[in-house]
């Protein structure tokens, strides 16, 4: 059976890049009628906060994004204290001593003498007396030791690849404090889970060569791995910084219909169109991981709002008729009100603030060089209700007592009643508003 895993840490809200990962290992798992599932990489209690696990599934349940199963890596530390063990044992794992600093020395040394900047295994020499000294120092944490030859995989986006296991540095995989590292637990928790695809960040890529390497010395078969392009910018800028801005939370406050962000994303970087689909099954369908490039992927979170209008309009009268309640409108004018603004909203929002402009009266705007004609229009209009002719016979009737026809009669109707240069059909319109402030 296919199963894909989503493994966010719970250290902050979810972004428009984690969705990218989350939304194709979901639809790969579907597709495959297979099991995906949430797994929390909460393995540092120092950063991992509760309440981003909350918003996390928040965030997905929102987009529609199910899981089958939560699993959470801080309930799973003695899985991955055995693995440890186990490498222990096979002399895959070494004690190391290095401070930060020190590392950082040893880093500068090995690039001015234009060598790689990779660990270079002094702890491998150390004796039993120096480790126990150290250890009693400063503590000491554990790396893997990587067999040096060249790693090897078919990504399913990228193709094949190649590491060189000896220009990587051996990974650390147990902290000083004990605290186990995602390497390893990610290990563990791919083989326990029986997943089977993992696509990930090309962030990701190094850490996939170290992790085929520890997966070989437990005796672990490796999943097949997909490394997704990261996202940039409209102009290509890196968007590591702004991803902050763009929480899937800050979206969804914003309006945007999980359609229409989802079937963005599915596509986006992608040799397939884009497409808005109308629901999950059709972008299930659709979906090809191998059809997705390795260039980075331009993101412009301004391609969200036209695609949110355009999923708004394809719907019915009925498919928005309770929004249409919540916005305040009555149920006897419900109907009319959606022909009328359906065409014109661009996020649910719209709809109480249509209301809001039909029940209370938009603030009139009237240019000088129109004042005139538009208090001698606004006389001739009969008082309420309106119906679907009142506009035509309103008009045809200004236009004989003034002269005015076209645009110049037109427009500075419509901005007095609205407020606004464009909008609906003003003879569908004009029943609908209930207060005029222009005429009172
Ligand atoms: N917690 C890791 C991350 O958010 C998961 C990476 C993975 O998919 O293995 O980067």
């Amino acid at each position: 059976m296919t199963v894909t895993r989503f493994a966010p840490s719970p250290t902050g809200f979810i972004h428009v890049g984690n969705l990218r990962t989350a939304l194709m290992n979901y639809l790969i798992a579907r597709k495959a009628g297979g099991e995906f599932i949430l797994r929390i990489d909460d393995t540092d209690p120092e950063r991992s906060e509760e309440k981003y696990v909350d918003a996390i599934k928040e965030d997905l349940e929102w987009l529609g994004l199910t899981w089958d199963r939560v699993e959470r890596q801080s309930e799973r530390l003695d899985r991955y204290a055995d693995a440890a063990d186990k490498l222990r044992e096979i002399g895959r794992f070494y004690e190391v001593f290095e401070t930060p600093t020190e590392l950082d020395l040893k880093r500068k040394k090995q690039l001015n003498m234009k060598k790689p900047p990779v660990y270079d295994r002094a702890g491998l020499s150390l004796s039993e007396a120096e480790k126990d000294a150290l250890r009693e120092e400063r503590g000491g944490y554990w790396r893997f030791k990587l067999d040096h030859e060249r790693i090897e995989w078919n990504d399913q986006i990228i193709g094949d690849i190649s590491i060189d296991a000896a220009s990587v540095s051996d990974p650390v995989l147990i902290r000083a404090d004990g605290q186990v590292l995602y390497t390893i637990a990610s290990v563990v928790d791919d083989t326990d889970m029986g997943v089977t695809n993992v696509v990930r960040g090309a962030d990701h890529v190094t850490n996939t060569a170290t992790q085929i390497q520890i997966m070989q010395a437990l005796g672990f078969e490796a999943p097949a791995f997909a490394h997704h392009s990261l996202l940039t910018g409209p102009q290509g800028e890196a968007l590591s910084k702004r991803l902050g801005t763009l929480a899937l939370r800050d979206l969804r406050e914003a309006g945007i219909e999980p359609m229409a962000l989802l079937s963005h994303m599915a596509r986006l970087g992608s040799s397939d169109p884009a497409e808005l689909c109308r629901d999950m099954a059709e972008l299930v369908e659709g979906f090809e991981i191998g059809n997705f490039g390795t260039a980075p992927t331009k993101f412009d979170v301004a391609d969200l709002t036209p695609l949110t209008a355009k999923y708004l309009h394809g719907f019915a009268y009925s498919d928005i008729s309770e929004d249409i309640f919540d916005a305040g409108v009555p149920a006897d004018k419900a109907e009319a009100f959606w022909n009328v603004v359906g065409e014109n909203i661009d996020t649910r929002k719209d709809l109480a603030t249509w209301w809001e402009l039909m029940s209370k009266g938009a603030e009139p705007v009237i240019d000088d060089e129109d004042a005139d004609f538009v208090r001698e229009a606004l006389a001739m209009l009969p008082d309420g209700p309106h119906d679907g002719d009142t506009w035509g016979t309103w008009t045809a009737a200004v236009k004989e007592a003034t002269g005015r026809k076209g645009r110049g009669l037109f427009m500075p109707l419509r901005k007095a009643l609205t407020g606004m240069q464009h909008g609906p059909d003003m003879s569908a319109l004009l029943p609908l508003l209930q207060v005029i402030k222009a005429k009172a």
